[in-house]
């Protein structure tokens, strides 16, 4: 058995094996969305300090994230790759739109409900990136939330971003997304990996409550959209609860999961071998080579790109 896998460790394995060896055996850095990360990081902060600092000492949490959202921008400017002050005012403006329209929609609600998690859980319930450990089978793995909150009904996980990611959080109607990747090949790893999140938070958090307690991972945008309404940019948010995901592929993401890391355990590597050889996905490695190749930062070094390049040569 493997250390804890990590939810996005899997997603990666998913997308392609050899950039998993690249990434988490031998330590190169991934495709970089370096300014995205960041700003993500900075936007979890600053909610999070909200609600640390309005549960210890009672100051206004909006006010709270405001402020180290101000006090931690230059850090975070001088990081990123802004190609003008122009887009660092902007970016600056849409995030302050963006913390509003969060703490307008569910801040206080929020914030009864992570009080209920700390009496039910008794752990740290606010992050970010508070680590959800699950044994599934016989493998452990992980996932990040940034906090958990519960009622009388269910305990949820909740992770923090700016904007839902078209790519990779599965949209309402794709609730058979675990299907159409594992069963019919239709290659869609990130938005896959996603789901897998939810499975392991889903199993972590059900060692809290009781059995009827329901748990769930919830992704939560909090500026999905932004727009200008008289002269002032205003944001909206979004939340995903991934309860839908998983309703008929618990057992599917299950098997995904101990496949995978029966694979990494035995440093199975080779997408040609995974994809082309082994039976827990249809499609092929001709999908990886259409989809993920090309923007692959490993391309240069990796023997299946220069292999195939070579090939197209001839
Ligand atoms: S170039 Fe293609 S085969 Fe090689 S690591 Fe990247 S995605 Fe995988």
């Amino acid at each position: 058995m493997t250390d804890t896998l990590t939810a996005q460790e899997l997603t990666t394995y998913l997308l392609c094996p050899r950039k998993y060896e690249f990434e988490h055996i031998a330590g190169l850095t991934g495709d970089s969305q370096r300014n995205q990360d960041l700003f993500r990081q900075l936007l979890r902060k600053a909610i999070c300090t909200g609600y640390s600092e309005s549960r210890s000492n009672g100051t206004d949490l909006h006010d709270a994230a405001l402020e180290t959202l101000d006090t931690a921008w230059d850090l975070y400017a001088d990081a990123a790759d802004h190609h003008s002050s122009e887009q660092e005012s902007t970016e600056k403006t849409r995030a302050e739109a963006g913390i509003d329209a969060y703490f307008d929609a569910v801040g206080t609600t929020h914030l009864d409900r992570i009080d209920q998690a700390a009496t039910i859980c008794g752990s740290p319930v606010v992050g970010p990136d508070i680590t959800l450990i699950a044994e599934i089978q016989g493998q452990q793995v992980g996932v990040d939330v940034d906090y958990i909150m519960a009622d009388d009904t269910q305990i949820v996980g909740v992770r923090l971003t700016d904007q839902m990611w078209g790519d990779q959080v599965p949209y309402e109607s794709q609730d058979d997304i675990v299907e159409v990747h594992l069963d019919q090949g239709g290659y869609k790893p990130e938005k896959v990996g996603t789901v897998i999140g939810a499975r392991i938070a889903e199993e972590a958090l059900s060692q809290y409550g009781n059995p009827d307690t329901g748990t769930e991972l919830t992704y939560l945008s909090v500026m999905e959209t932004t727009f200008e309404t008289d002269g002032e940019c205003q944001a909206e948010i979004e939340q995903r609860p991934m309860g839908q995901f998983l309703a008929d592929a618990r057992q599917t993401v299950d098997d995904a999961i101990a496949w995978m890391a029966g694979n990494i355990t035995e440093e199975v590597y080779s997408p040609e071998q995974v994809f082309d050889e082994q039976d827990h996905w249809s499609g092929d490695f001709e999908q990886v080579v259409e989809n993920s190749c090309r923007y692959c930062s490993h391309a240069a070094g990796c023997q299946e790109a220069i292999r195939r390049e070579v090939m197209f040569n001839v």
